[in-house]
């Protein structure tokens, strides 16, 4: 198990690839084409293996891994659905792969009709007036939504300061705000973990410039007060941005657009083919009503009778916010994924997200607590306080559910939860997936009164063990040369 680097199988002079010596091509000599003064001085340092030691070692270092395709994955708010493999098919066809965001329009039209597609699906889906694909991840979308809001606010001669954020929000929301600028003001959930309406009317005020809501919330709850709330930000001259990040419990059911928002942002690597996670490419494309349509990054995309062109008037946009076509792998899979699944498709996959949620959380619930008796809607959250006063936090039970062979639930996350442990099983796994994570659960839960040190050092079936986590993230150990000159953690 104890996979060494690629530099330690490195041995002089040897070599993955073997050309024919007899090649006629003049070696390149850089010191005939390079300035002195760039040629570098000291040999690259790059490990020299055989094709064999390359492909095994990469293999090995595969097989630590844990991912979607390992098994469950059921980490709230940040959805690790089985993605359908036709559609990684479909984004490497070399009509999209393998063309340069330089070539000349009329030579992609194909993909242009492809994004041009996209843009009207989230539309419908949505329920909003105009779709630009550009942000390049979920908090993107938000900077972006809420520098339009500010750029239409500006507009109409209004300097409004500040944007309201419910406690239950995804971090990412109070983020975006302060970086465009506005003072963050949070507003309190009642006790059936929606907005505290009251509370809301005494924060909106002249300087209100918007309110940030997702709905369903991260507690998994829909807000039942949704209208009434629009109702209150909207008189007080705000506008609302919906954070449409985790869309699978509600697509083909209700719209954004007809609850109130005026902004959303979708992810299309959460919802739409792309899992979400290891930092990989995203997409998070933002939807406004069409008061803002002006303020949309530029270049739009248009269709004319000549087919489909970018207009590259600025004209009030906020400007650009990512280069080129963004990451196109990710608009291919999504718009394969709407087309395949169609309306009917997508219906039913909000409907089998919310029947899986209801189902693993009604089945927990005997043995774990949940603060809010309601019918969730695609995740939900449990709170281990009873659990961590008999010797098991949150944290332990999530460790110790990875010797169980699953990945564990989102901990501590959101805030309002005291020992908060989120679930999300997704639409894509069966039940029997699901009885076995309640079995694991369950198990977990008497281990507690029978070893609970057994869990303060889970998991015990890993490469990895426990992290020190602070210093993992205040030392990291990112190159074998770091490592090896003993700075930081090992
Ligand atoms: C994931 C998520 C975000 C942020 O999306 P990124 O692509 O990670 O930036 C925002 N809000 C919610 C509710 C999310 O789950």
């Amino acid at each position: 198990m104890d996979v060494p680097v690629i530099f330690e199988r490195s041995r002089p002079g040897r070599r993955g690839v073997r050309f024919d010596p007899r090649n006629d091509v003049p070696p390149f000599d850089p010191a005939s084409k390079i300035p002195p003064e760039l040629l570098r001085t000291t040999p690259l340092g790059l490990p020299e293996v055989a094709e064999n030691d390359v492909v095994r070692h990469y293999t090995a270092l595969s097989h630590l891994n844990y991912g979607v395709d390992s098994g469950f994955y059921p980490l709230g708010s940040c959805t690790m659905k089985y993605n359908p493999k036709v559609n990684d098919w479909a984004a490497s066809l070399p009509g999209f792969a393998d063309v340069h965001p330089l070539q000349p329009e009329y030579t992609v039209q194909g993909l242009l009709e492809l994004m041009y597609g996209l843009e009207e699906g989230l539309k419908e889906l949505s329920g909003m007036d105009a779709v630009s694909l550009q942000p390049a991840a979920g908090a993107h979308g938000e900077l972006t939504g809420i520098l339009m809001i500010r750029a239409y606010l500006a507009d109409r001669g209004e300097k409004r300061t500040t944007i309201l954020v419910p406690d239950s929000a995804h971090g990412t929301n109070p983020a975006s705000a302060a970086m465009a600028g506005y003072q963050v003001k949070v507003v309190p959930s009642n006790s059936r973990g929606g907005v505290d309406v009251d509370a809301l009317r005494g924060l909106v005020n002249g300087q209100t410039a918007g309110l940030m809501l997702t709905n369903p919330n991260t507690l998994g709850l829909f807000e039942e007060d949704i209208l009434e709330i629009a109702d209150v930000v909207h008189q007080a001259g705000g506008l609302l941005y919906y954070d449409g990040a985790n869309a699978n419990a509600v697509m083909g059911r209700v719209r954004p657009g007809d609850m109130g928002f005026d902004v959303v942002h979708l992810n299309l690597h959460k919802t739409f083919s792309t899992p979400h996670g290891g930092g990989g490419p995203g997409s998070g494309p933002v939807g406004v009503k069409s008061p803002l349509i002006p303020y949309l990054p530029y270049p739009r995309l248009t269709r004319d009778d000549q087919g489909f062109r970018w207009n590259d008037s600025r004209g009030r946009s906020i400007g650009k916010v990512r280069s080129f076509y963004g990451n196109v792998g990710v608009l291919v899979r999504a718009y394969a994924y709407l087309r395949s699944q169609g309306a009917q498709g997508l219906k039913e996959v909000s409907e089998t997200a919310v029947l899986n949620a209801n189902y693993l959380l009604k089945r927990l619930t005997p043995d774990y607590h949940t603060p809010y008796a309601r019918t969730v809607k695609h995740e939900f959250v449990l709170s281990l306080t009873e659990q961590k006063r008999r010797g098991g936090k949150a944290l332990d039970v999530a460790k110790r559910i990875i010797d169980y062979g699953f990945y564990p639930p989102t901990v501590y996350f959101p805030l309002v939860v005291d020992e908060a442990l989120m679930v999300e099983p997704t639409e894509t796994e069966s039940k029997e997936t699901l009885d076995r994570f309640v079995d694991a659960m369950h198990a977990i839960n008497q281990e507690i009164d029978r070893d609970a040190e057994m869990l303060h050092t889970a998991p015990h079936h890993t490469v990895v063990r426990r992290f020190d986590e602070a210093a993992a993230a205040r030392r990291p150990v990112l190159t074998w040369a770091q490592l090896k000159g003993g700075s930081g953690v090992s």
